[in-house]
C-alpha cells in the first residue's frame, strides 16, 4: 500500500473531511497546511504574522514560509510510517520543494505516493465554505447545510463551541478560487504525468466519497 497521500481539489472539495476519516483509519498524521498557518496566526509567531496578509486576500502564503513548515513537520518521527498532505502542495513550485524534501526521507515518490484528485464543479462550494464551521479543539468539520452538528454551533465529540474561519466569506472564498485556477490546478497533469494519481467525484455525499476512496487506496 501507498505512505503518502497528496489530497488534491478546489477549496470546499471535501479533502479535510476524508483526510481526517483516513488519518484515523491508517494511524497515520494528517498534515494540513492551512491549519498549521492558521495556528501560527493565532500564537502570533513571526511565521504568522507574514502568512496573514496572503490567508486573508485568499492567496497563497510564500512557498519558503510552506515549505519550512511542511519539511519540519515530516521529519517528525511520527511520519515515518507516511502521512496524508492536505493543502500542500499548491503550486509547481511547492511540488517541487516536496519532491526535495521527500528524497530527504526513506521514502521514494514514484513508489510511495499518491496523488488523490477531488473533481467537483466550483459551482457547489461557496456554499460549503460559508456554511463550514469548525471545531477549533478537535478539528472536527461540519456543515451547517450538509452535514450539521447534533447542537447547533457545539462540537459533537468535545462540545467545545464551532467557529467560522475568517477566510470564508464569499468575497476571499472567490479569491481563492482564483488562486486554485492560477496556481493549484496544474498539480492535476503533473502527478498525472507522474502516473500516481487517481481522482474520484466529490459531489456525493460524505460516506460515498469515503468509500470512494478507501478503494482507491487499499487497491494500491
Ligand atoms: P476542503 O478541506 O477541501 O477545503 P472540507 O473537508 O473542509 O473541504 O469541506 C468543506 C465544507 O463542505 C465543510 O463544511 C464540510 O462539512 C462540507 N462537506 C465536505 N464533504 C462534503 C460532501 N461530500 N457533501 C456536502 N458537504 C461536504
Ligand atoms: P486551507 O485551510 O487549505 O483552505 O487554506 C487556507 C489558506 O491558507 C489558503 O487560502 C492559503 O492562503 C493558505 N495556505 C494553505 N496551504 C498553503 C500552501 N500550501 N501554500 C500557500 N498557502 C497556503
Amino acid at each position: 500500500m501507498k505512505k503518502i497521500f497528496i489530497f488534491l481539489g478546489p477549496p470546499g472539495s471535501g479533502k479535510g473531511t476524508q483526510t481526517s476519516r483516513l488519518a484515523d483509519k491508517l494511524s497515520i498524521p494528517h498534515i494540513d497546511t492551512g491549519s498549521l498557518l492558521r495556528k501560527n496566526i493565532e500564537e502570533n509567531t513571526p511565521l504568522g504574522i507574514i502568512a496573514k496578509g496572503f490567508i486573508d486576500k485568499g492567496n497563497l502564503a510564500p512557498v519558503e514560509v510552506v515549505a519550512k513548515v511542511i519539511e519540519d513537520r515530516i521529519l517528525k518521527p511520527d511520519c515515518a510510517n507516511g502521512f496524508i498532505l492536505d493543502g500542500f502542495p499548491r503550486s509547481l513550485e511547492q511540488a517541487y520543494e516536496l519532491d526535495k524534501i521527500i528524497e530527504h526521507t526513506s521514502f521514494d515518490l514514484k513508489k510511495d505516493a499518491l496523488a488523490v484528485y477531488f473533481d467537483i464543479d466550483n459551482d457547489v462550494l461557496i456554499q460549503r465554505l460559508i456554511n463550514r464551521r469548525s471545531c477549533p479543539k478537535c478539528g472536527t468539520i461540519y456543515n451547517l447545510l450538509s452535514n450539521p452538528p447534533k447542537i447547533m454551533d457545539y462540537c459533537d465529540i468535545c462540545d467545545s463551541k464551532l467557529t467560522l474561519r475568517k477566510d470564508d466569506n464569499e468575497e476571499t472564498a472567490r479569491a481563492r478560487f482564483v488562486t486554485y485556477e492560477k496556481e493549484t490546478a496544474p498539480l492535476y497533469d503533473y502527478y498525472k504525468q507522474l502516473g500516481i494519481l487517481k481522482e474520484l467525484d466529490a459531489d456525493r455525499p460524505i460516506s460515498d466519497i469515503w468509500e470512494s476512496l478507501k478503494e482507491i487506496v487499499f487497491e494500491e
